[in-house]
């Protein structure tokens, strides 16, 4: 390798955070962009290859599904980026703008996955990563089904996969599988052993769906619900719901339509995240912005984003 490539540093690289200065003296922590934790296997055997000649013994992975290599000396920066593009992987980016979204696997092979959780991280990935807020971090995350395991709602934007479910009584044989599986009972047995449905309990994850024998449950909507203002951190926050039932094919433009009202109503305040603004400016200004362009996935009313006390007893 030439001196002249050595010393080539990339500074808009560094700058927008991708390359994480470590303790050690020249060495730096690079985080690869891997939106939603999907990785090809020959990607990753090129990703150990590099590791293996620039990094340290190890790499580390982020609780956000990035692949970091640790050890990294700034004068391989540029070999780095370079080898690393061969498989096409690029490096991840940190600062005030839209972070790498998370997912888990969703409807493709997880039996639970209610919408393509994978295919929308993607999606946000190509079309939002990257876009500065003016104001602070972005974070986005997507879950198959209501179970929520990338814990969406303490991020800016978290969408849950979701099925609002209808029944049809005349297709139903009395079977009773319904109400058995409907855990927050939403659906209990009544007369004939023909099933009662509340709307409250109901968490729209589906399972009565699944679990019936005729198909007398079908869904009558499929989307995601969506919540706003989570975060993690100091003071974290867990977002409340905003949008439901919103088609996987309205994601980013929804996000974009949140992003434009954070970039207005935050100008100003400083370094704020979108769930503080929003208590700030209280929730019903948010839903009357998402409402013009989202009238029927919107929600009629919300709450403001909930703290979550970590500091018990102060
Ligand atoms: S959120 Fe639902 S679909 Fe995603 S991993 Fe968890 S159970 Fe599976
Ligand atoms: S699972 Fe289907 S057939 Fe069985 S009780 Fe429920 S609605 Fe009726
Ligand atoms: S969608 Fe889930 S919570 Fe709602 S009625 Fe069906 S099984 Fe119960």
């Amino acid at each position: 390798m030439s001196d002249a490539k050595q010393t080539k540093i990339d500074l808009g690289n560094l700058k927008a955070g991708g390359f994480i200065k470590e303790r050690g003296k020249d060495l730096f922590t690079v985080r690869l962009r891997v939106p939603g934790g999907r990785m090809s296997v020959s990607r990753l055997k090129k990703i150990a290859q590099v590791a293996e000649k620039y990094g340290g013994e190890f790499v580390h992975l982020s609780v956000r599904q990035s692949i970091e290599l640790i050890n990294v000396n700034y004068k391989n920066f540029d070999f780095v980026v370079e080898e690393l593009g061969e498989a096409a992987q690029k490096v991840a980016s940190c600062g005030a703008r839209v972070r790498v979204p998370v997912a888990c696997g969703g409807c493709e092979y997880n039996p639970n996955g209610l919408v393509d959780s994978q295919k929308s991280a993607l999606e946000v990935d190509e079309k939002l990563f990257g876009t500065t807020t003016g104001h602070h971090k972005f974070k986005v995350a997507f879950a198959g089904c209501p179970f929520d395991c990338p814990k969406s709602a303490t991020n800016d934007i978290g969408f849950q996969g979701a099925i609002y479910p209808q029944l049809d009584m005349q297709a139903c044989i009395s079977c009773g599988l319904c109400a058995k599986s409907c855990v927050p009972k939403a659906i209990v047995t009544g007369e004939d052993n023909k099933p009662v449905f509340s709307d409250a309990p109901c968490i729209w994850c589906g399972d009565c769906v699944k679990v019936c024998p005729t198909s007398a449950w079908s869904e009558a909507r499929r989307g995601y619900t969506v919540r706003i203002g989570g975060k993690w951190g100091r003071n974290p926050l867990v977002g409340t719901l905003f949008a439901t039932f919103l088609p996987e094919d309205k994601v980013v433009d929804f996000i974009a339509d949140v992003l434009e009202w954070y970039k207005l109503k935050a100008e100003g305040l400083g370094r704020i995240r979108l769930g503080d603004t929003i208590i700030k400016e209280g929730p019903q200004a948010l839903l009357d912005h998402l409402r013009i362009r989202f009238p029927e996935f919107t929600v009629a009313e919300t709450i403001a984003p909930q703290v979550i006390a970590t500091q018990v007893g102060k």
